[in-house]
């Protein structure tokens, strides 16, 4: 019989706010320790795995229940800090904490497949086979293998007796076609393969710069830290940021901890790898998108088992599990791919924060252009603010120029001025950075004739279209919110005419203006559309090496890669920036120019930017240029408390689509009904900030991939109102008949309001 009182709580990934009651499988007993094990459970007329979130009296009638199927872990998959955190995201969000946790474990486990080896192996001579070794035809690849499992003498040869382990990787750099000798030894008794802790063989660790002052006084407050602390490691380009985040993880690794480093999509690069492998001596694990299943999941592994001293990965890193944790990192902590955006809609950074509170270790984030949500914490006190202001070592700032094209003849956007530029980095034998954050040949195709334009069908509402870009020199139409693509067509549909003319300039153009000016540099273009190969933008610059050449690029380009020998960025395109209904827009298109200016220089060669523009006098961007970014931070700061934006609100971002227009709005009425009719006040009746509700509203891009999309913003001064509020309301939201004929997620903290 089981126990009345005792079944598994069990949280399974479905978009529904509440846990699932279990007996547990037969035989066994619903025991505490089972929390945080994963489960397989038969749930309608299929399985599915969760994971077991409480043990405790049933919600509902218990003879009705099923049993489990089967436990699948011998030790929780979660427990401690790490569940504590996740049920916290979970009610953070205001997501199910079943599609947390599924969030946070790698795909291969939430299939249910075992936690993976994650040991090394080894090689030994039996206790035969280190008598019987002296047998073996001398020379011969046997004889050889097994003279490497002997321990060395001082002279150097094997001394005799005296057995040694070699794992594999040391064999494979010592005898090549070991593995059939290995094979042929183990028939016969005379050795045996044994599975030895994952390799913590490495290199001597490199030492690096010995470090500037202020680098010193950053790694000595790091040093210092005791428990968590928030610091804000505020570099300019090349200040030698990587530096400081190389010797906190040296000395968290010499306390003998664990550190965690989450770097952009775009920052984990093979260099970037290489030097914190050389430089720390200790195995890296790395974890980003590039990985198999089972290559993530065996990452996770070793860091569950506290074998991964060091992990660098990228967002999702921000969920392994760190029994040992010493330190987190958290580089250009600005950047928006911290963001999850879909599912349960993360941040990364912010994550990072709340687990080095539970953890009780220092968290850094670093950046040369901070969010304004960090410099205002830091600048608040309530993080401790460390400044790099110099370019480490002989690096220059580079020296920004703003080019007035107002009334100047353009070809391909680029000004005469411009181009002469190009033209004398390179015969200086420099290298360029053409920036410009739109890729394809041209961002709209029009009829000269009768004024159509190529449009998005599943992009474009009877308001409100969205224009196709040209692509491939002019052949092809590719929309850049959907994916779809056509041909570009012979003739106008509208009126027959052959006048079709791309309209306006991408990389595509600018590459073409470029090779066709510069024939004997190279001239390479680097955008998703020529890079979409993990490795491709390596191969990129290994191709280029240090010689003249010019590189043309959108975002990609902005940061991850050290080109020495970039001496001139040239930078066009940015007008529409300046525009932006997004109240976060300024601050995007400062963080991008600053770090796009930052490639500029960072040797012994300086470096020059130019900045093309018709708005010379734009406040951003001579606030900018004459401030640098705190100066602009400090006005935009302003601007934030005056209108009532984050970080001086909080928001959160209730969004619906649909194939038709009319559902998300209905579900987004009902949706704020229930959020209106919930009167906030606190228990003594004492007023609180309440919540502001601006929407039902289309959203900035209203229709997208054949959806129909609206949103609903709620904003509140204070954390706590929006939260309460959310807490009354979402439960109920699950349930509304309009939400059945929409897909609908709430976002909190809303990086992009899209
Ligand atoms: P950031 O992460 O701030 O962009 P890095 O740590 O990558 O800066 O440093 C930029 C360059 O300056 C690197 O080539 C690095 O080796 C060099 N560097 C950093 N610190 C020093 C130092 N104290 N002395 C000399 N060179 C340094
Ligand atoms: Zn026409
Ligand atoms: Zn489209």
């Amino acid at each position: 019989m089981h126990d009345p009182e005792s079944v598994l709580q069990v949280a399974l990934p479905l978009p529904l706010p509440r846990l699932f009651d279990y007996h547990p499988p037969r035989g066994m007993a619903a025991a505490r320790e089972l929390v945080g094990r994963r489960v397989r459970v038969p749930f309608g007329t299929q399985e599915r795995i969760g994971l077991i979130a409480d043990v405790g009296a049933a919600a509902g009638d218990v003879p009705e229940l099923r049993a489990a199927l089967a436990i699948l872990d011998d030790a929780p998959m979660f427990h401690g800090e790490l569940l504590d955190s996740l049920r916290w995201l979970a009610r953070y969000s205001h997501a199910p904490l079943g599609e947390v946790l599924a969030t946070a474990l790698p795909v291969a486990l939430r299939r249910g497949e075992p936690l993976p080896d994650t040991h090394a192996w080894a090689w030994q001579l039996t206790e035969e086979g280190a008598t019987r070794w002296i047998g073996l035809r001398d020379g011969s690849k046997p004889r050889r293998f097994a003279e490497l499992l002997l321990a060395q003498g001082p002279d150097g040869e094997p001394a005799a007796g005296s057995p040694a382990r070699r794992d594999e990787t040391a064999l494979d750099d010592l005898l090549d076609g070991w593995r059939s000798a290995a094979r042929a030894l183990l028939k016969r008794g005379l050795v045996e393969r044994l599975a030895v802790p994952a390799s913590q063989l490495a290199p001597m660790p490199q030492p690096g710069p010995a470090p500037n002052q202020e680098q010193s006084i950053a790694i000595e407050a790091i040093h210092a830290a005791a428990g968590f602390a928030p610091m804000l490691l505020d570099g300019v380009t090349g200040s030698g940021k990587t530096e400081v985040y190389l010797h906190a993880i040296a000395d968290c690794l010499a306390r003998g901890r664990q550190a965690l480093v989450l770097v952009p999509e775009i920052g984990l690069t093979p260099q970037m790898l290489r030097r914190f492998r050389e430089r720390l001596g200790v195995p890296v694990h790395a974890l980003h998108s590039g990985l198999n299943d089972g290559e993530r999941a065996r990452v996770w592994a070793a860091a569950w088992r506290g074998e991964a001293r060091v992990v660098v990965g990228t967002r999702s890193a921000v969920f392994v599990p760190l029994p040992d944790a010493g330190l987190v990192v958290v580089d250009e902590e600005h950047d928006a791919s911290y963001k999850q955006q879909d599912g349960i809609r993360y941040h990364a950074r912010d994550f990072a924060l709340v687990r080095g509170k539970a953890l009780a270790v220092p968290v850094l984030l670093g950046s040369a252009t901070p969010s304004l949500e960090s410099l205002h914490n830091a600048r608040s006190g309530r993080y401790l603010h460390l400044r790099l202001a110099h370019r480490a070592g002989d690096a220059k700032p580079p020296r920004v120029q703003v080019l007035d094209v107002r009334k100047r003849t353009l070809d391909a956007g680029l000004s005469p001025q411009l181009v002469d530029a190009v033209g004398a980095a390179l015969e200086a034998g420099g290298q360029v950075l053409v920036f410009k954050n739109r890729r394809g040949y041209a961002p709209v195709l029009l009829c000269h004739d009768c004024g159509w334009s190529a449009q998005c069908r599943r992009c474009s509402t009877p308001e409100r279209s969205t224009p196709m870009t040209v692509h491939a020199g002019g052949r092809r139409l590719q929309c850049h919110h959907c994916g779809a693509r056509q041909a570009v067509p012979m003739a106008c549909p509208d009126c027959a005419s052959l006048a079709l003319q791309p309209q306006g300039n991408g990389t595509e153009r600018i590459e073409e203006l470029l090779a066709g000016r510069f024939t004997d540099v190279p001239v390479l273009r680097i955008d998703r559309g020529s890079t979409r190969r993990k490795d491709a933008l390596q191969r990129h610059f290994d191709a280029l090496g240090s010689r003249p050449g010019i590189l043309i690029g959108t975002q990609m380009l902005a940061k991850g890669h050290d080109l020495p020998n970039l001496t001139l960025v040239a930078v066009v395109g940015i007008d529409e920036g300046l525009f932006s209904a997004d109240f976060r827009a300024g601050e995007k298109l400062a963080q991008l120019l600053i770090q796009v200016a930052g490639r500029a220089g960072r040797a012994d060669r300086p470096g020059e930017v130019l900045l093309q523009t018709h708005h010379p006098e734009h406040p951003l961007l001579q606030t900018l240029i004459n401030g640098g970014y705190h100066a602009f931070a400090d006005a935009e700061l302003a601007l934030r408390e005056a209108a009532g934006f984050p970080p001086f609100a909080h928001l959160a971002l209730l969004r619906a689509e649909a194939r038709h227009a009319d559902a998300p709005m209905q579900f987004l009425h009902a949706a704020r009904s229930l959020l209106d009719c919930k009167p906030l006040g606190t228990a003594d009746g004492s007023p609180v900030p309440g919540i502001e509700l601006h929407g039902p509203l289309s959203a900035p891009m209203p229709r997208r991939a054949g959806m129909y999309r609206t949103q609903l913003l709620l904003s509140s001064p204070g954390r706590r109102a929006l939260h309460d509020a959310l807490d009354a309301a979402m439960p109920s939201l699950y349930w509304l008949r309009e939400a059945r004929k929409v897909r609908w997620s709430l976002d909190v903290d809303p990086v992009d309001l899209y």
